[in-house]
């Protein structure tokens, strides 16, 4: 297990994640509420252990935007209040105990981290190219919100 910090653009956010060698890597999202909450062509994340995630600074005035994914369950997205990076999403469908971490925002994990699935491959856009294998269901067999 590796410590991987991360923060939002203001810096009111700081996180750290602790990951199995598996863990360090990016599942590729491309689905139409990753688009438009990121302003990008897809996401980059990881499903992780909740309890392997912990918030060190700014927990307390994390913002919380919800919306019903494809399974009807909800979707809690946490982010920073102030810049509105988004730190991870709890997908209940999933159950409690399993978060989606934004790879992405880890200090060394954009650049380091490999992509090793990418999910909503028929959301993906004609230009860009498939770089891992494609699942249209999350590896766990749970649906994609
Ligand atoms: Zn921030
Ligand atoms: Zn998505």
């Amino acid at each position: 297990m590796t410590r991987h910090t991360g923060h939002c653009t203001c810096g009111r956010t700081e996180w750290i994640a602790t990951l199995d060698p598996d863990q360090e890597s990016h599942i590729l999202c491309h689905c139409g509420t990753c688009k438009s909450l990121s302003g990008g062509t897809c996401t980059l994340n990881q499903i992780v252990p909740r309890e392997n995630v912990q918030v060190t600074k700014g927990e307390e005035s994390l913002g919380c935007y919800t919306y019903t994914g494809n399974s009807g369950k909800p979707v809690h997205c946490y982010y920073c209040p102030n810049c509105t990076a988004h730190i991870y999403h709890h997908q209940t469908v999933l159950g409690d105990d399993k978060i989606v971490l934004r790879t992405g925002l880890l200090d060394d994990g954009l650049e380091r981290f490999e992509p090793k699935a990418e999910v909503w491959g028929k959301a993906r856009l004609p230009w860009e190219k498939e770089v891992a294998e494609t699942y249209e269901m999350l590896p766990q067999g749970a649906p994609i919100e």
